[in-house]
């Protein structure tokens, strides 16, 4: 759930652990990861906003990206 620091780096590890035929699926409002230890850079406008996200698909090897909001319970 969630493609941000925690989603993408449980789903590189589940891929790591889990055989090749196991589907990994990512939940995630959105389908890109956004650097945000670096936007104060982007607001400075010394580095570009392409420079901080980036693509849910260049981070994972065969997990699927599935977007859409989780709704609360
Ligand atoms: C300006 C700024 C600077 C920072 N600098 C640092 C730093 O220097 N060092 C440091 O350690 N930390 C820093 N942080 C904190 C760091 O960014 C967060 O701790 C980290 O992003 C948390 O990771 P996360 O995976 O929990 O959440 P996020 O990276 O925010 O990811 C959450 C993901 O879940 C998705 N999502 C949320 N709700 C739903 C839902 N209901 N259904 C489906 N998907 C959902 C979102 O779309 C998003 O993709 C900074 C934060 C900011 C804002």
């Amino acid at each position: 759930m969630g493609g941000g620091f925690a989603g993408a780096t449980l789903a590189q590890r589940l891929e790591r652990l889990l055989p090749a035929q196991t589907e990994v699926i990512v939940l995630s409002a959105e389908n890109h990861l956004v650097f945000t230890p670096m936007l104060p850079e982007v607001v400075g406008r010394t580095i570009s906003p392409l420079q901080v996200v980036v693509a849910g698909r260049q981070l994972t090897r065969r997990t699927k990206v599935v977007g859409g909001a989780r709704q609360p319970d």
